[in-house]
Formats: C-alpha cells, sequence, structure tokens
C-alpha cells in the first residue's frame, strides 16, 4: 500500500497538451512519455507522441499504429507510479481518462473508495468484500489506516462533530443501483458501533432501516431493491458521543408503483411477503390468497426475486415492528389496510352501456376489500362506479365510465399506501424519539434519488430532477462559492473559479412571480385546464436559457447534468393528486381506525373555502405536490445549511450489476453528473482546509518550544508551520484564519501525535 503514502505532486489541471507550453511537449517527446489519444469514437487510447508539427501530433499507441492527431485530441498521462492515487488531486495530470483510469486501476484491485479531494467516490463492486465489519470499523476508529473508506468519511464527521460542536451530514448521491442505500447502511452501521447512550436506540434505528426499505423498496429492472423515495436521517448523540435517537423524514414515495408495475418489476416488498409469510390465521383474518392472485402483483410477470425469500423477511418485518414498540393491535391493522389494497386491485368493472358506463361486478373482491376496509360492500361500490355533480341546487350522482373508475379505484389504493407510509414514518419517529435533554448533535444521513433522464421524462423526473439542481447547488456553495468568498473576505488571493452556477436553472422552478411550479399551480386551480394548456402557458416564463419549448404536450429543461426532455402527459393530475369526494367520505365512514385517520389528514388539508367541485373532483386553490416538495426541499435545505456536509457519490460501474465490468463511457458520464473532475482541480488549486489561528494555535502550540510561543495566535500558526517547514505555497494566512493545501493538515496531525 506504498501508494497511499505517497506525496502530493502540485501541477496545474491540464485539459490537452495543446495547452502545455512547447518546452513540456518536446519533454514529453523527448521521454516517450505518455499521452492518452481520443480515438474517433470518443474513446481514449495510451500512446506517446513521435513528433510535433504546428496543431499536428504524431502518436504511437501501444498496438504499434501510428496516428495524425490534432493537439487538441491529446491529453498527457500520468507516470505509472502514479497508478491507483487513493485521491484524484494527486494526479499529476488531471484530465477525465486519467480519472478513468486510475477509479478502473483501483476498482481491479478491489480498492472501490477513492477520494477525489473532499468527496469520496463508491464505485458499486456488485459482490460482497471483505471491507466491513468490526474489525474494519476498529481499525478506522483508532485510525491505523488512512485508506479512502466509508468508515473513514463517517468517523471524520463523528470527530468533527464532537470536538467543533457542529452538527454534521452525509450527503450521498448516485443514480439508481450504484449503493447509495448499502452505503448509508454501512455509514449507519460505523455509527451505531460506537454505541448507544439509552439501550436499544441503536438496535432501533437499525430495525428502522429495515422496516422502512420493506414498505418503500421494491425489485425494478435496473435493482432488485431500490429505494423508491428519499430519506434523510439524522441521528442524534448524547454528550458523551453515544447515539441517543433518530429522526427520519422521508420524500416524494413512488405511489404510482402500488397499482401499476413494469414488466418484470414489481410492487413494495411489503405486499409479497404479507402473502407469502404471514400464518394461517393472518391468511384467514385478512382473506388472504397467495400473491399471484392479485392483479397488483401479477400484472407485472414477477413475483419472487432470486435469492430472496419473502417468507423469512416477513418475519424479520414482525421482529423489527416488535422491537421498535409497534404494539400487535398496530401491527395487525397495518396488514389489514396493506390486504385491502390487494383485494381494491382485484375489483372489476363492468360496462353497461354504449357510452361505457360501468357498474362493479360484486364479486368475492368488493366483499373482501370493504370487509377489510370496514364499510359496507353498497358504499364502496357506490365510491367506485359514481360521482356527484352539482347541478343548480341539487347534486346528483351519476355513473362513471370504466376508465374513469378504474382511476378511482386505483387513486384511492396509491392514496391509502402512501398515507400508510407516513403514518408508518410519524410512528417510527415516535419511537425513535430524541430525548430533547440528552440529544447534543446530530449526523444525519441524506439518500435521495439521483439526477434521471431517461427516453421519456415525467412529472416524477421533474420533481426528482429539481430536487438535485437543489443539491447540486448546495454542492457547488460548499465546495466552490463558499470557499471563494471566504477567501476573499479574508483577504486571501484565491483563483476565481468557475463552479458552474446553476442559479438559472432553478430560477425557471422557483423565480416569482413565474416559473414552473407555480404555473402548474395555477393550471391545476383551473377545472377545465390539461397537459396541453400547461405547456402552453410556459410561454409566459420569458427568456431563461434553461428553458427550451419543444413540440406537442413537451418542454425541455437544460439541467447542469445534461438536458431534459419532459412530456407533460399526466403533470397535472399528479400535481393535484386528488380523490374523489366520493372517495373522501367513503374513507372517514370506514370502521378502520387507519382509513379513518387518513381521511381525516386528507380533510384538514383541504381548504373548502376555495373549493369548487367539478365532475366529482375537489379542486381548491391550494398548493400542489410540486409546490408542497419545494418546501419540503426548502426546509431540507435549511437543515443541511447548518451542517458541515461531507458527500459521497456512488458510482455504477455496469448496467448488468455484474462484479468486476468496468464500463468507462458509462462511469464516465456519472463522474460529469456530479462534476468530480471540477471538485478535484478546485481542491488541487484552492486551500480546502481552513482553520481560525485561535483554534489552531490551541491545538499545535505545545509543538513549539516554551521561549518561542508568539503572544497573538495569527503569529503562533505561522511559527508553527515554519518550525515543520510547511513549504509556503501550501498554505495562505487570512486575517482570520489560516488556509492550507489538501493533506498539509494530516501531516501536522502526524507530528502532534509523535510529540
Ligand atoms: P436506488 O436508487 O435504486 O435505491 P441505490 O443507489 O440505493 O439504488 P443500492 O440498492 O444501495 O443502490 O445498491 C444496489 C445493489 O448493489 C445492492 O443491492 C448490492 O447488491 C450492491 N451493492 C451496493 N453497494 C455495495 C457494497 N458496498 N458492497 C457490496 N454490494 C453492494
Amino acid at each position: 500500500r506504498k501508494r497511499v503514502k505517497m506525496d502530493i505532486v502540485e501541477s496545474p489541471y491540464v485539459a490537452a497538451i495543446s495547452e502545455l507550453d512547447t518546452d513540456t511537449v518536446s519533454y514529453f517527446i523527448k521521454m516517450k512519455l505518455s499521452v492518452w489519444c481520443r480515438q474517433p469514437r470518443g474513446q481514449w487510447e495510451l500512446g506517446s507522441m513521435q513528433s510535433t508539427s504546428g496543431e499536428e501530433v504524431y502518436v504511437l499507441l501501444s498496438n504499434g499504429k501510428v496516428l495524425n492527431l490534432a493537439t487538441s485530441e491529446i491529453v498527457p498521462a500520468n507516470p505509472n507510479i502514479l497508478d491507483g492515487v487513493d485521491n484524484l488531486i494527486k494526479l499529476a495530470y488531471l484530465n477525465e481518462p486519467s480519472v478513468l483510469h486510475n477509479l478502473r486501476f483501483r476498482y481491479s484491485q478491489e480498492m472501490i473508495y477513492s477520494k477525489a479531494g473532499p468527496i469520496l467516490i463508491a464505485l458499486n463492486p456488485f459482490k460482497d468484500l471483505q471491507i466491513y465489519g468490526n474489525n474494519y470499523v476498529f481499525t478506522y476508529r483508532q485510525q491505523l489506516v488512512d485508506s479512502p473508506h466509508v468508515y473513514g468519511m463517517i468517523d471524520a464527521a463523528y470527530n468533527q462533530m464532537m470536538s467543533d460542536e457542529v452538527n454534521q451530514s452525509i450527503v450521498i448521491s448516485g443514480e439508481s443501483g450504484s449503493g447509495k442505500t448499502e452505503t448509508a447502511k454501512i455509514a449507519i452501521q460505523y455509527l451505531a458501533s460506537l454505541g448507544s447512550g439509552s439501550s436499544g436506540t441503536t438496535n432501533d434505528v437499525l430495525q428502522t432501516n429495515c422496516i422502512l426499505e420493506t414498505f418503500g423498496n421494491a425489485k425494478t429492472s435496473v435493482n432488485d431493491n431500490s429505494t423508491r423515495f428519499g430519506k434523510f436521517m439524522e441521528i442524534h448523540f448524547s454528550a458523551t458521543g453515544k447515539i441517543c435517537g433518530a429522526k427520519i423524514q422521508t420524500y416524494l414515495l413512488e405511489k404510482s408503483r402500488v397499482v401499476q408495475v413494469a414488466n418484470g418489476e414489481r410492487s413494495y416488498h411489503v405486499l409479497y411477503q404479507l402473502c407469502a409469510g404471514s400464518s394461517s390465521s393472518l391468511k384467514d383474518r385478512l382473506s388472504l390468497r397467495a400473491a399471484h392472485e392479485y392483479k397488483y402483483l401479477n400484472q407485472s410477470d414477477c413475483i419472487t426475486i432470486g435469492g430472496i425469500d419473502d417468507a423469512i423477511n416477513f418475519h424479520q418485518l414482525m421482529e423489527a415492528f416488535d422491537a421498535v414498540r409497534i404494539c400487535k393491535e398496530d401491527q395487525e391493522l397495518i396488514f389489514k389496510v396493506l390486504a385491502a389494497i390487494l383485494w381494491l386491485g382485484n375489483i372489476s368493472f363492468k360496462v353497461t352501456d354504449s357510452e361505457n358506463h360501468i357498474e362493479v361486478v360484486g364479486d368475492e373482491a368488493v366483499t373482501s376489500a370493504a370487509l377489510l376496509m370496514g364499510c359496507s360492500s353498497q358504499d364502496l361500490m357506490a365510491a367506485l362506479s359514481t360521482h356527484k355533480v352539482q347541478s343548480d341546487k341539487d347534486t346528483v350522482s351519476k355513473s362513471l365510465t370504466l376508465l374513469q373508475a378504474i382511476e378511482t379505484r386505483d387513486a384511492i389504493a396509491k392514496f391509502i399506501y402512501s398515507s400508510l407510509f407516513e403514518w408508518l414514518v410519524q410512528q417510527l419517529n415516535k419511537s425513535l424519539e430524541v430525548n430533547e435533554k440528552h440529544t447534543e448533535k446530530s449526523i444525519s444521513i441524506l439518500d435521495f434519488y439521483g439526477f434521471q433522464s431517461f427516453q421519456k421524462n415525467n412529472f416524477e423526473q421533474f420533481c426528482i430532477n429539481y430536487a438535485n439542481e437543489r443539491l447540486q447547488q448546495h454542492f457547488n456553495r460548499h465546495l466552490f462559492k463558499l470557499e471563494q468568498e471566504d477567501c476573499e473576505s479574508d483577504g486571501i488571493d484565491c483563483t476565481a473559479l468557475d463552479f458552474g452556477d446553476n442559479q438559472e436553472c432553478l430560477d425557471l422552478f422557483e423565480k416569482k412571480p413565474l416559473n414552473l411550479l407555480s404555473l402548474l399551480d395555477d393550471e391545476s386551480n383551473f377545472a377545465e385546464a390539461s397537459d396541453l394548456t400547461f405547456v402552453n402557458r410556459l410561454n409566459l416564463l420569458g427568456t431563461n436559457h434553461c428553458f427550451k419549448g419543444e413540440r406537442g404536450r413537451a418542454f425541455s429543461v437544460r439541467h447542469y447534468a445534461g438536458e431534459v426532455l419532459y412530456d407533460t402527459n399526466g403533470f397535472l393530475v399528479k400535481n393535484r393528486d386528488k380523490l374523489s369526494s366520493n372517495a373522501i367520505q367513503l374513507l372517514s365512514s370506514c370502521n378502520c381506525e387507519l382509513l379513518k385517520l387518513f381521511s381525516k389528514v386528507i380533510n384538514q388539508s383541504e381548504e373548502h373555502g376555495n373549493s369548487t367541485f367539478h365532475v366529482g373532483a375537489l379542486y381548491s386553490q391550494k398548493r400542489g405536490v410540486g409546490t408542497k416538495f419545494k418546501d419540503q426541499l426548502f426546509k431540507l435545505m435549511h437543515q443541511l445549511e447548518s451542517t458541515t456536509p461531507h458527500f459521497i457519490r456512488c458510482i455504477k460501474p455496469n448496467i448488468k450489476n455484474l462484479p468486476g465490468i468496468y464500463d468507462k463511457e458509462l462511469v464516465l458520464q456519472q463522474l460529469r453528473c456530479c462534476r468530480v473532475l471540477e471538485a478535484v482541480k478546485i481542491s488541487k488549486v484552492g486551500f480546502p482546509t481552513r482553520v481560525n489561528h485561535q483554534e489552531f494555535s490551541r491545538r499545535y502550540k505545545f509543538l513549539l518550544s516554551e521561549t518561542d510561543i508568539p503572544r497573538d495566535p495569527l503569529s503562533v500558526s505561522v511559527a508553527v508551520l515554519q518550525k515543520f517547514n510547511i513549504p509556503s505555497e501550501m498554505y495562505q494566512v487570512g486575517y482570520t484564519k489560516l488556509y492550507l493545501r489538501a493533506g498539509q493538515i494530516g501531516a501536522l496531525e502526524d507530528k502532534r501525535k509523535q510529540f
């Protein structure tokens, strides 16, 4: 592991050989130093330059071929000795092929973690590596190793929390299947190993995670255990540094999955587990059948997941419920509500006339669903087959068409599931309740959907990508903007860096008076509006370079990670997220305590004063899903802003989910998306470590001999640096703080330990 100890090689960020001075290029030719050459299809090959003439170079590739290329197509490669450095800032030449090569080199040796300046890069190994568990926790806790690892990052955050008394946050991002959830678990496992202040709390945190996964994760085409919501978990610590509670916030649960599952995917794990694992008496009480007998579960031709036993997992779920003190009565209620959802999905309709009006087929599905919901079959059938229309004075019932009936049934199922999820999170929070008296500080872990760009992008991608813009701004602020502002106000000469400000894109979503979210809400409040009228109103947005109108119902947004084309089909319905008044009435009349509670919540959130009835649906002048999500995000950002952030970028090395395959194109795309190269660049040229003079002097003063200690902290800082021969280009002295290049504080800490 020699590489780990290597000194930082200082050199400029170099994009292409043409940007190097002619002497350096001649030196490369003379010494036959390696370069990367861009091939016609975009991939990079190693070679060495033979000669150069103006804008062109002759390069000998490793396969013996000689190519004539433009200098702009050649970038310098790093000497072999730098192969596999653990922090990309140690690369002499920072360019895409060098970064890709370095990560591949490490990946091939099962070193999945690397640093990119302050960021931890985690490549998904798609196999179990022997780098976790108690022994590893111990070595990182004792700081016996310093190779990049989630444990190392969490340990640093924990130590910082304890010493600086500032809350910390771990922001984990990456695309689906890149390893965010596993990384969050590894982080929690490390924190759990630090022990609990009060007995049981640590186990509660782990069990809570298990429950949330069962209700909020599902098999998708890319990940067998995909998290279908955003998760923010605050873990609280006592003054002595022991876990003393936790708090969870969730975002944007993918509700549509309850009623609609693509081929080869599954709905939420808990629904299959309930069918596979419940005892025969529970099955009787819930009139439960096997999973394949339910339409919501059998529509995708995928009932089981290879290597996963749903029945065993159901028992684990019940144990987790017991552990976090969800009582047996509540467990029974939860299962009842889940069974009701499954039976609702089996309710079918019979078309009765040429206009597609329907009536409900009065079969076992209706009776079972009604029984579980605690209402009469008649009431359930009426809610699913009719809607109320306001005429002059009276309200009259009209029959629904087949499509309307299916939508009503599915809307009820989605509403019940998402309400159950929210209620469950509330119960878990009660169980993990943070004792305000004991809590001192916290470490929060954010595991949020990564940026998404598919062939077809809908309302879900619209919200997720908006959130990613906000998170990206947070990242930019910490890595680039704050760094620069801080330097300037402290009289430090800091090179202006292009940090790719994404404010204009955020303005598109948020800037008053008119923005994408406000226009969507305006339209959602018009009963006559449609996705098309919404798109037409987008021309009111004014000039914003991030927006592009498209043909038909589409529009494009230029996000920080690339342009995304959104199809507005379904935007309005999803933003309104309304239940018909009939459905609300039905739920509030149900005997089932949970359903009654859920309907109360919806009733409270409706502002009846402004509401109007139209075709049975209640539209009111209120904020839609998009705007509510914006409010949630603002709160989240506010919380994050008050913490010291640590960033983990998870990378998926191949789309086959197989170990050992490193798809360079795929990795590059993700590195670009999270702007890893820029972050390395700023760390390399910048001064990422900042310590105020008082603190620095308090910590290192004792390294000076008593007689040499100056009076003021600033002079102490300078004296310490001089005594240990820290080269002057490695630091700058500001009015209030000392600015150090990456790696320097570690060197001083080593001196401190040796003392
Ligand atoms: P999504 O956004 O869909 O929830 P994700 O980024 O959270 O995806 P994970 O569910 O954490 O991805 O990881 C996908 C799979 O990759 C895991 O089920 C596991 O098989 C594998 N994996 C991820 N990280 C690791 C790791 N550190 N060690 C071993 N396997 C891992």
